[in-house]
């Protein structure tokens, strides 16, 4: 059985007065869902003193090496350090900024598994290419690049998240968010074998609220989702949390 996961994401929001919101999450944190909060790098030491116990604290990005001459950059390790037990890897928003190539999140998805951090691995199609019916070969070929040998249940989860759907009120069909979670997972389980496969989360992300959450959480092989928006109060992102729970 695999365990639901409400990840936040915020962004670049957060000041300190933003960590008050962790500790309104911990009413949903008895439930079985485990629930993340990927604040911005400023935030993470401080949101990992006073989150909550159960309450799970990640990173946005880091770089794929250790230590060195990277002004402006964050290891895998310095996350770790920090208290924080996941990262974001591959968001769009990343590969847009930033120029982000499936093989630059690859090193950085090892490097984050060799600092012992668990990967949420971004994946997506444009509008263009959902028009063009190239969604399911975009999504394969991010997943074959991106992705390093080695996943697990543990140390791998996947969000699918059309940039489309990003923080504009729009989301795909319910069939089509079936589709492209089918298709994440026979994937998974065609590179990684059917145990491995079988146990990574898959989570929806783009444009989830409290009130199309549950329905999401309906579809086939939804694990749960990333949250952009909505994960930023914790009156928003309560109602998801306990749309899994
Ligand atoms: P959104 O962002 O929920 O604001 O659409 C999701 C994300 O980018 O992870």
């Amino acid at each position: 059985m695999r365990r639901k996961l409400a990840a936040g994401n915020w962004k670049m929001n957060g000041l300190r007065a933003a960590l008050s919101e962790l500790e309104a999450l911990a009413p949903t944190l008895a439930g079985e869902a485990e629930v993340l909060i990927c604040p911005p790098a400023t935030l993470i030491s401080a949101a990992c003193e006073t989150a909550p116990d159960g309450l799970a604290i990640g990173g946005q990005d880091c770089h794929p090496k250790d230590s060195g001459a990277h002004t402006g950059d964050i290891s895998a390790e310095m996350l770790k350090d920090a208290g924080a037990s996941h990262v974001i890897l591959g968001h769009s928003e990343r590969r847009d900024d930033h120029g982000e190539s499936d093989a630059d999140v690859r090193a950085k998805c090892a490097a984050a598994w060799a600092a012992g951090l668990t990967v949420v691995l971004c994946c997506g199609e444009s509008l263009t290419q959902r028009e063009a019916q190239d969604t399911l070969d975009i999504i394969g070929g991010q997943l074959a690049g991106s992705v390093p040998d080695g996943a697990t249940g543990h140390n791998l989860v996947i969000a699918y998240e059309p940039i489309w759907a990003i923080g504009t009120g729009l989301i795909p069909t319910l069939d089509q968010i079936g589709e492209v979670h089918d298709f994440i997972r026979m994937r998974l389980e065609r590179r990684f074998g059917a145990g491995v496969g079988r146990s990574v989360r898959i989570l929806y992300g783009g444009s989830v609220k409290p009130g199309n959450a549950a329905e999401i959480f309906g579809v086939s092989n939804v694990d749960g989702a990333l949250v952009g928006g909505a994960s930023l109060t914790a009156a928003d992102f309560r109602p998801i949390v306990e749309a899994l729970n």
